[in-house]
C-alpha cells in the first residue's frame, strides 16, 4: 500500500511542485505525500496544499571555499570548481533547471563547464546530464552509474520506475576505481566507496581547498534514503561516512547529497544515528517481530521529529532499514 509504482514523470512534476514547502526543498523527487507524522502515505502526487504556493524553482550559489561552490535548486546539491581552467559541475538536478544551472555558473564565470561528475545515478542528480552534454560538457562517474542509467531500473523502496536515459545523457568517461581531475589549481579526487546509498557512488575531496562532496551517502537533517534495489545498504552508508570522516578535519566544509552546508561534527552526529537505527532495527528483528509489528514499536521517536519531515517518513524509512536488514 505505501509503495505504489509510479512514473517518473508523475514523480518529478510532483517534485517540482513540491518545492513549495521548506520539508522538501533540497530533497529528491517525492513519490508520496505524507501527512508529516510517518504514519500515513498516499500516492496522491499534487496535492492542493502544496499545488497551489507553488514557486518557480531558484538556484541559490552558496560560496563554500576559494574557487568553490554549492547551488541549490531542486534535487541532489551541485558542488563547483570555478577557476582560470574553467568549470567542474558535480551532479546535475533535474533538466529543467538546467538553464538556471547554467545561468547561475555564467554569474561566476564566463569560461565554459568543462566536465560534469555524476556521485550517482539516480535522476535528482543527472536528469540534466543531456543537457549539459548537449553544451558540450563531458561527463565523468564510475561504471555503475553509467550501467545503471543505460537500462531501465525499478527503486523498489520507493516503488518508482526509472526509465534507462538517451546515449547523450550518460557518463562518457567511466571509471572503477578513482579519478583526479588537475583543474583550477586543485587536484578534486573523486572516489568509489563500496555500496552504500547506491552501487555507483564516489565522493569528491578538494585537498587543497578542504571540501567534500559527499554524494547521497550524506542527507543532512533528513532520513537518508537508501537504494537497496541499487545495491546499497546501511553498513555501506556508515562505512562511507567513515571515509568522508577520515578525510576530514575541523575546518573542513562539506556538500551533503542534500540539505545544508555541514561540517565534520555533524557529520559524525549523523553517523550516530546511522549506528543507532542500525542496532535498534537489528534488535527488533531478532525478537522476530514482523515489519508491522515493529512499526507500531516506534523505534526512532528521538529522531523521527527531526528527520522524518524530509524526503523519507519515518514509516518510509523504517521500511527501507527493514527490507535491508532482512536481505
Ligand atoms: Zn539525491
Ligand atoms: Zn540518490
Amino acid at each position: 500500500m505505501l509503495f505504489l509504482r509510479s512514473t517518473v514523470a508523475a514523480v518529478l512534476s510532483a517534485s517540482l511542485i513540491a518545492i513549495a514547502t521548506p520539508a522538501t526543498a533540497h530533497t529528491h523527487a517525492q513519490p508520496n505525500h505524507t501527512d508529516h507524522n510517518g504514519h500515513d502515505s498516499h500516492n496522491t502526487a499534487t496535492t492542493p496544499d502544496t499545488a497551489e504556493v507553488a514557486p518557480e524553482p531558484t538556484i541559490s550559489i552558496i560560496p563554500v571555499a576559494d574557487g568553490v561552490y554549492m547551488l541549490v535548486g531542486e534535487g541532489g546539491n551541485i558542488g563547483l570548481s570555478v577557476g582560470e581552467d574553467g568549470v567542474l559541475a558535480i551532479d546535475s538536478q533535474f533538466a529543467p533547471l538546467t538553464e538556471k544551472i547554467q545561468a547561475a555558473i555564467t554569474t561566476l564565470s564566463d569560461q565554459p563547464i568543462r566536465f560534469l561528475l555524476n556521485t550517482h545515478w539516480h535522476f535528482d542528480h543527472t536528469g540534466g546530464n543531456e543537457n549539459f552534454s548537449n553544451s558540450g560538457t563531458v561527463i565523468v562517474a564510475h561504471n555503475n552509474v553509467r550501467e545503471r542509467m543505460s537500462r531501465d531500473q525499478f527503486i523498489a523502496g520507493l516503488g518508482m520506475d526509472v526509465p534507462a536515459s538517451t546515449p547523450a545523457a550518460l557518463p562518457i568517461v567511466t571509471f572503477s576505481e578513482d579519478i583526479s581531475f588537475h583543474f583550477n589549481g586543485e587536484t578534486i579526487h573523486a572516489t568509489h566507496v563500496n555500496p552504500a546509498h547506491t552501487d555507483g557512488d564516489s565522493i569528491v575531496h578538494f585537498p587543497t581547498a578542504n571540501v567534500i562532496h559527499t554524494g547521497d551517502i550524506y542527507f543532512n537533517g533528513l532520513y537518508p534514503f537508501i537504494d537497496v534495489s541499487s545495491g546499497g545498504g546501511i553498513d555501506g552508508m556508515i562505512a562511507a561516512v567513515d571515509r568522508v570522516l577520515a578525510l576530514a578535519d575541523d575546518e573542513t566544509q562539506i556538500i551533503p547529497g542534500h540539505g545544508a552546508l555541514s561540517n565534520k561534527a555533524e557529520l559524525e552526529e549523523y553517523r550516530g544515528m546511522l549506528v543507532t537505527v542500525r542496532s535498534r532495527m537489528q534488535a527488533a528483528i531478532e525478537t522476530g517481530a514482523s515489519i508491522d509489528q515493529i512499526l507500531t514499536m516506534d523505534l526512532n521517536t528521538d529522531y523521527d521529529a527531526t528527520l522524518g519531515n524530509g524526503f523519507l517518513s519515518p514509516e518510509q524509512f523504517t521500511r527501507i532499514l527493514y527490507a535491508d536488514l532482512t536481505r
